[in-house]
């Protein structure tokens, strides 16, 4: 697509919606994706911190596990040690309640023989239970019987499944007892049956080492709770940890409740490490955001603003073009281009441009290396110049140039703007046409006054003309007398001298006649300006004749004031002749009232005070007229004004056009004692001088 060539409409605003889409939608992509990975790092630390406190309560479990082991054990061979080989039952039961003061969670302890009759058994001294005494004595005990039968089995201690058992108080508790066979030489000679209550096998072997926040229990494999120890301090999360207590007959599960509180923000250092980088994260994301939203809108405001002096240059009808250093077409715009009827990019990076007319692209090639020298005209100094047209047709043009400096304040080209000025030069012609023919008919006017002092003058030389050439027809038609004598031979020498003196009369003033409709004829004929080299005695000469006309009609003197050794002037003679009649004229008719006693008119031509440039001469017509009233004088060079009834108004302004024409300058002043004194300069002819 060519630069010039206009954007089709409606693709803007779908482009600029896929634009701001793609963009959006990367920056929500992002924003999300940065989320997702705050809060799965959030997350992971959570779980991280929670895996540790699992991992430590399932330490726990197992270090409790272990711990109600080995008391077991130790309590199995305490048990083993009661029976010396002679035992006593009295000295046996003694030693048992010394026992059971030590470990408290055995509640009691009995010495059965090989058939399971109870011998001995001492009870624990903390706690008051409800012993089914009958059912133990009479070995119908079902827990102690299964038990030691399952020993027997074994040959080694066996437990029992948990079981409930009443206390004193009404309360209950679980139980477990645990029989170890006696055994001498090989044969089993008795049975040790201990009860433990797991209550307290909790109480003394986990509580010790039991935080606050802990609970720790008995269960069943299937979850049933068989003793609780702990957890005065609930929370609301609850970590848990099981362990199997795996003994020879029974099968309890430990099982450990951590509560916690509620995850709070920074769990630990870690969780607080990750949000504070989360916090960083998504300042960075915001500033980000922030900054790009500026970017953008920066982005936005450079587009319109460029839009805008595209439109701006679009519309403009003058034309723009932009050179390099090198003189290449660097830029044009579209009134440039129109204006030569060349595309922009038929144009661009040329140095010889197309448009020069090859009758003047030396000149022109000249002008440019010129100005590319550094020797440009002060930018606001047009100058004018022909372009030539794609097609070949000339176009005059004024040209401004000025440098072209970039941002940095460096030179880096030149700026040239063109108006066309083809239609100003068609309407300077039009004017001219005009004007020439408003004094064409400002000149037959004065023409048309002067009719009838003409006809009055033309009757003099006639009449002459007649009444010497009746005189000759009269004297050619008289006799001359008798030929041969000598007084007639001397008549007719007079008749013929005096024929003679009357045709030289008859020529003579014929010329005058001549001369008179010849100066009319001059003053009418309409000719093309053109400039003379001519005297300024000349021009009063040429005037005078149409001056004095008038001038006898009215009764006015006129002197001429000539300065002796004055240069030539160059003007057009025709024009500046009319100047000098018309403002003789109305000199003539400002004295032609009764008040006007003195009626000269002066016409004065003197040397003008120089210029730096050319020396001037200042032609004056002075009157002793009525003179000009200030109202007049504001109007005075306004077409159309006038105070004469048969006036027409024209006179002073086109004689004021005329002398401007040439450079000078038409002014009026008051003369003493009373009239006018119109002046206007004319340059002098200087043959060193060039033409403007
Ligand atoms: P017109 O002669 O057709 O009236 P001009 O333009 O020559 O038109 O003159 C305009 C007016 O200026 C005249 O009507 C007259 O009033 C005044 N004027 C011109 N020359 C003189 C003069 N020398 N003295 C007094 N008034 C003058």
């Amino acid at each position: 697509m060519s630069p010039m060539s206009p954007m089709p409409e409606g693709r803007w605003p779908w482009r600029r919606w896929r634009t701001a889409w793609r963009r959006w939608s990367l920056w929500s992509l992002l924003v999300a994706l940065v989320l997702s990975m705050l809060v799965t790092m959030v997350w992971l630390a959570g779980r991280y911190e929670a895996s540790q406190v699992q991992d430590k309560l399932e330490r726990d479990t197992a270090n409790a596990v272990a711990d109600i082991r080995a008391a077991l054990n130790r309590n199995l061979q305490d048990l083993q040690a009661l029976n010396a080989p002679d035992n006593e039952p009295a000295e046996w039961k003694t030693r048992a309640a010394e026992l059971l003061q030590v470990r408290r969670e055995l509640m009691r302890i009995e010495w059965r023989d090989a058939g399971l009759q109870i011998r001995s058994h001492a009870e624990t001294p903390y706690r008051n239970v409800q012993w089914e005494d009958q059912l133990r004595t009479n070995n119908t005990h079902p827990e102690a019987v299964l038990t030691c039968t399952h020993a027997r089995r074994l040959n080694g201690p066996a437990y029992s499944p948990s079981y409930f058992q009443l206390l004193a108080e009404g309360l209950g508790t679980e139980m477990m007892e645990v029989c170890l066979p006696l055994t001498q030489s090989g044969h089993i000679i008795g049975f040790v049956i201990g009860t433990y209550s797991l209550q307290s096998l909790l109480i003394t072997q986990v509580s010790k080492n039991l935080p606050r926040t802990q609970e720790v229990s008995f269960t069943e494999p299937d979850g049933t709770r068989l003793a609780l120890l702990g957890a005065s301090w609930r929370g609301t999360r609850m970590f848990t940890a099981q362990q199997l207590l795996d003994l020879p007959g029974s099968t309890l599960v430990l099982r450990m409740d951590s509560w916690h509180r509620a995850p709070s923000v920074f769990p630990n250092v870690l969780t607080a490490l990750v949000t504070l980088m989360s916090i960083a994260l998504v300042s960075v994301v915001a500033v980000l955001v922030r900054d790009n939203r500026r970017r953008l809108r920066a982005e936005r405001d450079l587009g319109d603003a460029l839009a805008f002096r595209k439109a701006m240059e679009d519309s403009l009808v003058t034309g723009l073009r932009a050179r390099d250093l090198q003189g290449r077409i660097s830029y044009v715009n579209p009134a440039f281009c129109n204006m030569v009827g060349f595309t922009a990019e038929e144009l661009l990076g040329l140095s010889i441009a197309p448009y020069w007319p090859p009758e003047r692209a030396e000149i022109y090639a000249r002008r440019r290396d010129n100005r590319l020298s550094g020797n440009a005209p002060p930018p606001r100094e047009g100058h004018e110049s022909i372009f030539m047209r794609k097609d070949g047709t000339r176009i005059p043009v004024l040209i401004f140039e000025a440098p072209l400096i970039n941002a940095q304040g460096q030179h880096t080209g030149w700026m040239s703007a063109f108006i066309d000025i083809s239609e100003q030069k068609r309407m300077e012609e039009i004017s001219r046409a005009s004007q020439e023919r408003l004094q064409a008919t400002a000149r037959l006017a004065t023409v048309g006054e002067m009719a009838s002092l003409l006809s009055h003058e033309l009757t003099q030389p006639l009449v002459a003309i007649s009444s010497y050439a009746t005189g000759s027809l009269n004297m050619l038609g008289s006799d001359g007398g008798a030929a041969g004598s000598a007084g007639n031979e001397a008549h007719l020498r007079q008749q013929l001298q005096d024929l003679r003196m009357a045709m030289e009369r008859i020529s003579f003033q014929a010329d005058r006649a001549g001369r008179v409709i010849k100066s009319v004829r001059d003053f009418v004929r309409r000719r093309d300006q053109s400039r003379e080299v001519i005297g300024a005695a000349e021009l009063i000469d040429a005037v005078l004749p149409l001056v004095s006309l008038q001038a006898r009609n009215l009764g006015v003197r006129v002197t001429t004031d000539i300065e002796p050794g004055l240069s030539p002037v160059l003007c057009d003679p025709t024009m500046i002749e009319q100047v000098l009649l018309n403002l003789a004229r109305n000199g003539m008719q400002a004295m032609d009232s009764p008040e006007t006693v003195d009626r000269e008119l002066q016409l004065r031509v003197r040397r003008a005070a120089a210029s730096t440039r050319r020396s001037w001469v200042e032609f004056a017509v002075i009157d002793c007229g009525s003179g000009i009233p200030k109202h007049v004088a504001e109007q005075l060079f306004t077409p159309f004004f006038t105070t004469r009834n048969e006036g027409m108004g024209l006179g002073l302004s086109l004689c004021r056009t005329v002398v401007e024409q040439h450079g000078g300058h038409l002014q009026h002043s008051p003369h003493s004692p009373r009239g006018t004194v119109f002046a206007f300069t004319l340059p002098t002819h200087n043959p060193a001088q060039v033409e403007p």
